[in-house]
């Protein structure tokens, strides 16, 4: 198979047509940055403790609470109503030590998990990093999750302690406790002097707490961090990180974010996802910066506010977010000031050329999409400062980052010859693939030890993703491996048929999947959820269909077009191509504990 189409002629359509991508203003040299990195370096920018200790608290917290940034705000929260509750790093340095002497009174062993179950308010923030600073392990659960998904990961887990609010606990936990012999503690913060039965008060365990001056000196690989996958695939899978996974998050948050110390970031992805923890909270207070967190759900016209209010410099976000704004249309942004802004990136999926451009368009800036995953721990490849974009690519490995794409033989694994794995030739499609080594690796899928042997092969890391790479070392996302669709001897990528769908005037989003053909083994079918205003009929169906085969040639095109309300999604914001493909053919939907419910 070789390189989608796009690459050939459009994105050098699309980089004629955005003449201006203006470079960031801190663009550095991609090559020099990478010939001058090694992961020492970045190891040498921390603080360590002693006999060889690592602990992401005192690296992100600690360290600054003690220095020139001790009255800096680490974390803005923005409440419902707009208002905000700024912690300082002395502040938040104090009250994630209160949390860690929580913990150590209650007898919460180094290494034992302490799960949340929270919105992202600041006790979220303080039980994570108390959590760490007290050499246990962390592992945040998504609020909206319903109780048969909370009881799975928490039984996975054999989670200790457990911090929520009195409804969630009322509603979600509390019918399920009896399945949970492991689970000691829960702890409310909301319980107002009142706890219901079986839990703890958290403010009064607080108030009689002596924070702990000093954070464990855990070990470089010691457990830090349990992050279940989203799912999109099939049944969550749950990705042991250790403390050392912090110098890929120093790294990765200069390289690929671009923080400086003087920046306001916002991350808009909920710590139940492995964003929101390695990017809404260490990435951004390891570099000392202040770090804005929305308590609310994504709004058009909230985010604006927040992003023009809070004079946002650095912003993080996803493709699904970023439709949502472009179907919102250019005018919502024109009423705010965005000035502030001077760095966007997005992760999670691939990222459509068109939201490059409406980027630089309507907000003034391109978007740098970087990919990675919840077992990479960080991000591995980017659009990040040091180089020019190409709308449509995932950009090039970062520095200490080495990336191939790897031949496939027909069982679907890769080729070894003298077992060593056969890179496939620039703009051929393969399995992405990344040599072992950098610190955020994750360690392990607990419980699950022969999956995750299964993750390695030839001396590489195999992703489960199918990319190519150009001749400039430009990554492009193919599809996930399940998701590709083979039609007529050709592979089929999801991800170019729905960008080249989105480009249609009338299209917000596309889902992309295959069908069984008697003749063509496959054919493709699209879902398209419509702009406001757009029509949906039978002209516009051929319309599209017409406007597809164009683009793409009618061997790549979709044959079907249905148009459905919404997309089903996962609550991190990915198309879930295999429940539409089930629901089509009439399968059982499989592990759906990770759907987000659409109003
Ligand atoms: P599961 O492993 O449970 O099926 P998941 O793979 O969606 O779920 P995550 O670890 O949250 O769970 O997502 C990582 C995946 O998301 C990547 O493997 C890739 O398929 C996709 N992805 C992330 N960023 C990008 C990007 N920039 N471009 C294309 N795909 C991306
Ligand atoms: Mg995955």
């Amino acid at each position: 198979m070789t390189a989608p189409s796009r690459k050939a002629a459009g994105w050098e359509a699309i980089r004629k047509d955005a003449a201006s991508l203006v470079p960031p203003p801190f663009l550095r040299d991609y090559d020099a940055e990478r010939a001058a990195f090694t992961w020492e370096a970045a190891r040498a920018e921390l603080d360590g403790l002693p006999d060889g200790g690592l602990n992401i608290a005192h690296e992100a917290v600690d360290r600054h609470a003690s220095g020139p940034l001790a009255d800096r705000d680490a974390l803005r929260f923005v409440r419902a109503d707009g208002e905000v509750e700024a912690l300082t790093y002395s502040e938040l340095a104090r009250r994630v030590g209160l949390f860690a002497s929580v913990l150590r009174e209650l007898g919460v062993a180094r290494g034992e998990r302490v799960f949340s179950l929270l919105g992202r308010r600041p006790e979220l923030y303080a039980a994570a990093l108390g959590t760490l600073k007290a050499g246990s392990v962390f592992c945040p659960l998504f609020s909206a999750f319903g109780p048969d998904p909370i009881r799975q990961r928490l039984l996975i887990g054999g989670g200790r302690v457990l911090v929520t609010t009195r409804t969630l606990y009322r509603k979600r936990v509390a019918s399920i406790r009896h399945d949970l012999p492991e689970l000691r503690h829960v702890l409310l913060v909301d319980a107002d002097g009142s706890p219901e039965p079986d839990t703890l008060d958290l403010t009064v365990l607080l108030d009689a707490a002596r924070p702990v001056p000093e954070a464990v000196h855990t070990r470089p690989d010691e457990d830090a961090l349990l992050h279940f996958t989203s799912g999109t695939t099939g049944t969550p899978k749950g990705a042991q990180h250790v403390h050392e996974a912090v110098v890929a998050h120093w790294a990765t948050g200069r390289y690929a974010l671009d923080l400086h110390p003087e920046d306001v970031y916002w991350c808009t992805a909920d710590p139940g996802w492995v964003t929101g923890t390695s990017y809404g909270i260490i990435a951004p207070l390891v570099h000392g910066v202040t770090a804005v967190v929305d308590e609310e759900e994504l709004d058009v016209d909230r985010w604006y506010r927040i992003l023009a209010g809070q004079h946002v410099t650095v912003w993080y976000t996803a493709p699904t977010a970023l439709r949502m704004l472009m179907k919102a249309g250019a005018e919502r942004a024109a009423a705010h000031d965005l000035s502030a802004l001077r760095f966007i990136a997005s992760v999670g999926e691939p990222l459509n050329p068109e939201a490059v451009v409406w980027g630089r368009d309507v907000l003034g800036l391109p978007v740098h999409d970087n990919w990675w995953q919840t077992e990479t721990g960080g991000i591995m490849i980017a659009n990040y400062a040091a180089m020019d974009i190409r709308p449509g690519s995932m950009g090039r490995p970062l520095p200490g980052v080495e990336a191939a794409v790897l031949l496939r033989g027909a069982d679907d694994a890769p080729v070894l010859r003298d077992g060593e794995a056969v890179p496939v030739g620039a703009g051929e499609v393969g399995e992405l693939a990344l040599r072992p080594g950098w610190p955020s690796m994750f360690r392990g899928y607990l419980g699950e030890d022969e999956r995750y042997r299964r993750c390695f092969a030839g001396g590489w890391y195999l992703t489960g993703d199918l990319a190519s790479r150009d001749e400039d070392g430009y990554f492009w996302f193919v599809g996930r491996g399940n998701d590709v669709i083979k039609s007529s001897g050709h592979l089929i990528g999801p991800f170019e048929v729905e960008s080249a769908l989105m480009e249609h005037p009338a299209v917000a989003e596309a889902g992309v999947i295959g069908v069984p053909d008697p003749v063509a083994g496959e054919t493709v079918k699209a879902f398209v959820e419509l702009r406001a205003g757009a029509q949906a009929g039978e002209d516009l169906r051929l319309e599209i269909i017409g406007f597809a085969r164009k683009r793409l040639g009618a061997a790549v095109a979709p044959r079907a077009v249905e148009f459905v309300d919404a997309l089903p999604h996962t609550r991190s914001g990915k198309v879930l191509r295999r429940l539409l493909k089930a629901r089509e053919l009439g399968l059982p939907e499989g592990d759906l504990s990770t759907l987000e419910a659409r109003p």
